[in-house]
């Protein structure tokens, strides 16, 4: 059997219809690989198909612009070039006619390219589209991979061209970010008590991540930081938000379009939870009347843990031999610093955080006793360190969890999974040899986001409201 494709072609200036083959698939005894198109016809048919139907709308559109728009008259050639403009279904290569500017024009240019202005991108949106969302997604060489898999594209398409489109697609976001402020509550209180009555309480949780960095600052520097968001609300899920504190000029616009988004009303309450990171508490001020700041639980049990398995670890190395519990002269107890801990995560549950340093002031004492500590110890006594500052720092914001947890109000955002594991590591840190730059970090994210919220086909939508896939309302013919 032989089928033959062709492409009909009716234009609206009622001359006759342009046939015009583009494919013709052999068929011999019935195979499962041979029922229907396989995916080499699929491609040839769509490039064909494509190649036709760009030919006849270029050669449409080019002799409409032959006459001057304004007056009528037409306008000499004055030469032409080949413009390559990349879509979906191939490259192409349109032949664009350099046209006189007419004399009833103002002079500013001798002469115009009419197609070569009608797409100064030289990319059809839709596959910036579909490279940007799987780059979010997947590494730049398994985008092109994907891609060139099952669309018609040519051997074209390079890791070069996909990251230059998401760098683009990224500024055009940042474009249309708007200005930053030094804070963002607008009204006053006479204009909030007005609004209706707000939805539950908005929870936002920030939390840093690193990546590595392409060019290191030194040896010890090798990555830089990246602060996450996700704002929940009680019902619909949650969105979330990233960028490089290094190179962002403004993360507060960033966060407050991100509240924005869910639907934040001037007198609805906002919880802010933290990791207690330096870069990440001061930005939660001055974006809503109603915030509270508080320290993510979740990050203080990780630190806890962390310091519960050096005592484990500790308590091998000292009594190898030994039960738990064994008391030796000169050797850290290792049972009792476990014990210590326990209580002192009881009173940070409970809110107690002059109880909690006094507890942490106890093992460093204990710590810092042996004539002789371990390597172990002084790592312990480190983290011991740190955790104190840790929470001199952030004693402000914690409150009484058990309290907060018993009234069913948020302790942590990251139970489910760690923010940043989710919009940073799986795309940006999985390997080891996956370096960035700052900015290109920055950008990356952007559009990772998006992806992630199900919102970049929208936004691509806005800009080409072509893209819609909603039925268009019928037009009535004349009659
Ligand atoms: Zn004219």
């Amino acid at each position: 059997m032989r089928v033959r494709i062709q492409v009909v072609v009716e234009s609206d200036a009622g001359e006759p219809p342009v046939v015009q083959e583009v494919a013709t698939l052999e068929r011999g005894p019935l195979q499962p690989e041979g029922l229907g198109l396989t995916l080499a016809e699929a491609k040839d048919l769509l490039r064909g198909v494509q190649e036709t139907l760009v030919a006849h709308q270029v050669a449409e559109f080019v002799t409409q612009q032959v006459c001057c728009p304004d007056c009528g008259r037409p306008r000499p050639r004055k030469g032409r070039h080949e413009i390559v403009y990349r879509t979906l279904f191939g490259k192409l290569r349109l032949d664009s006619p350099r046209l006189y500017a007419c004399p009833c024009q103002q002079r500013d240019r001798a002469s115009a390219s009419p197609l070569a202005e009608l797409f100064p991108e030289r990319t059809a949106p839709e596959l910036t589209y579909l490279e940007t969302k799987f780059a979010a997604l997947m590494s730049y060489g398994l985008t092109v991979e994907l891609l060139a898999e099952i669309l018609p594209l040519g051997v074209e398409l390079n890791t070069t061209a996909v990251r230059r489109h998401v760098r683009n697609v990224a500024e055009r976001l940042e474009g249309e970010l708007g200005a930053e402020q030094p804070h963002f509550i607008e009204g006053c209180q006479r204009d909030w008590n007005q609004l209706p009555r707000p939805d539950p309480p908005l929870t936002v949780g920030l939390d840093g991540g690193y990546v590595h960095a392409r060019y290191p600052q030194s040896r010890t520097e090798g990555s830089f930081e990246v602060i996450v968001g996700k704002v929940l609300k009680a019902d619909g899920d949650p969105i979330c938000f990233a960028f490089v504190p290094n190179v962002d000029t403004k993360p507060k616009r960033r966060l407050f379009k991100a509240l924005k988004s869910q639907g934040l009303q001037m007198n609805q309450r906002v919880e802010f939870l933290t990791d207690g990171g330096d870069t990440v508490r001061e930005l939660p001020l001055y974006l809503a009347p109603e915030s509270e700041h508080w320290l993510d639980w979740f990050h203080i049990t990780m630190r806890l843990t962390v310091m519960g398995q050096m005592i484990k670890g500790l308590a091998a190395e000292s009594s190898p031999g030994a039960k738990p519990g064994d008391d030796e002269d000169g050797r850290l107890d290792a049972t009792s610093m476990d014990k210590q801990l326990e209580s002192l995560k009881w009173h940070l549950w409970h809110g107690n955080v002059y109880r909690a340093l006094q507890i942490v002031e106890d093992l460093e004492w204990d710590l810092e006793s042996p004539a002789a500590p371990s390597e172990r110890a002084k790592k312990l006594l480190k983290a011991v360190h740190e955790f104190r500052h840790y929470i001199e720092a952030n004693q402000s914001s914690i409150p009484n969890y058990g309290d907060r947890y018993r009234h069913g109000e948020a302790i942590a955002t990251s139970f489910a999974e760690s923010t940043v594991n989710q919009v940073v590591s799986k795309r940006m840190v999985k390997k080891q040899q996956m370096r960035w730059t700052e900015r290109g970090a920055h950008r990356l994210l952007q559009v990772r986001t998006r992806v992630l919220n199900e919102d970049l086909r929208a936004t691509f939508q806005g800009w080409y409201p072509g893209m819609r896939t909603d039925p268009e309302p019928a037009v009535e013919e004349a009659a």
